[in-house]
């Protein structure tokens, strides 16, 4: 098995919320007591419904929010006890793709511009050098020369997003964190700029962590998958069993929505009554026990350790667990 690039242990990110004078009255519980593990060079996809946390997640594993508890340790480094300053050349190495390639670029900045302020913030060479690397990965990327001078606003959607992946990747990093980097994008294109990741990865051993609602996609590119629900991974397992073998009643929902490759398969979709509940006031049990089809009065009371159903494969769920 590869080597763990990152690990994260009970990472929690709750953010305040204030009353009257700023007194914190409480917390939107984003990220609950989440533990998982990297491994080098593989795709890691991150999945469940919009609201689950999974964003939160991603932004927090590489410090661009600062975790309420837990430990991040990215190979032997303790994220967290990085300074700003170690944190920012840390950067060189953790970088992101963003949903919204359009919201995501300066409009007022040309594409080349974009790129070379990058290399400027790290202190990398000189002004011919940073350009030289843009017009590289410009071209890496599938762009060409002349996009170097253009604003965001003259490309199109996919075109966008190859400049977001090229901001990702002119630092040469080890982890990207892809954040639904096709989601805002046409179908023709989503193949076009999920072709070009898997490209990149082979080319330069990236370790990605793909963030995602869609379960096509995170079949298509994903080695090993994380289910997310109201702030909580509720089961995680290599891309092929999470398909085949899902244990977990959310997991079973999600995969019950993706069409049959097979056009004479009819698969019953299993709908969830009612809305994921707020994570300003989860629940105190299971997070899914008030939407769960097999939910138990254990389930509202008390929350599910973990159970191992293989090595790579665990899940959070009293069913699991006498
Ligand atoms: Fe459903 Fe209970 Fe399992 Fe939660 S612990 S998923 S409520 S059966």
């Amino acid at each position: 098995m590869s080597e763990t690039i990152l690990k994260a242990e009970h990472v929690k990110m709750y953010f305040p919320v204030r009353g009257t004078f700023g007194k914190v009255i409480n917390h939107v519980k984003a990220v609950d007591d989440v533990s998982l593990e990297l491994k080098r060079g593989e795709t890691y996809g991150l999945v469940g419904e919009t609201g689950c946390g999974k964003s939160t997640l991603g932004r927090t594993l590489i410090r661009l929010l600062s975790a309420t508890e837990g430990k991040i340790y990215y190979k032997r480094t303790d994220l967290m006890a990085l300074s700003s300053a170690d944190m920012r050349k840390m950067r060189r190495e953790l970088q992101m793709v963003f949903q919204d390639p359009y919201t995501s670029l300066d409009p007022r900045m040309r594409a080349g511009d974009i790129l070379t302020e990058i290399l400027d913030i790290q202190g990398i060479g000189n002004r011919d050098s940073r350009m030289a690397d843009a017009l590289a990965i410009l071209e890496k990327v599938g762009l060409l020369p002349e996009h170097f001078y253009r604003f965001p606003h003259e490309f199109s959607g996919g075109q966008r997003q190859r400049i977001g992946l090229a901001r990702a990747l002119i630092l040469n990093p080890e982890l990207v964190i892809c954040d639904e980097p096709v989601s805002a994008l046409d179908v023709s294109v989503q193949s076009q700029i999920i072709n070009l990741l898997l490209d990149m990865q082979e080319e330069r051993g990236l370790t990605y962590l793909f963030i995602s609602h869609d379960m096509s996609v995170i079949r298509y590119i994903a080695n090993r998958v994380g289910v997310m629900y109201l702030g909580h991974l509720v089961e995680e397992a290599p891309v092929d069993e999470l398909f085949d073998h899902p244990v977990h009643p959310y997991t079973k929902v999600l995969l019950s929505a993706v069409p049959s490759d097979d056009p004479h398969v009819k698969k019953d979709r299993i709908i969830l009554e009612g809305d994921m509940p707020s994570p300003l006031n989860p629940p105190a049990g299971c997070p899914f026990c008030t939407r769960c089809p097999y939910v138990t009065e254990r389930c509202k009371e008390e929350k599910p350790e973990v159970s191992y159903i293989n090595t790579e494969h665990r899940v959070y769920c009293h069913l699991t667990k006498p």
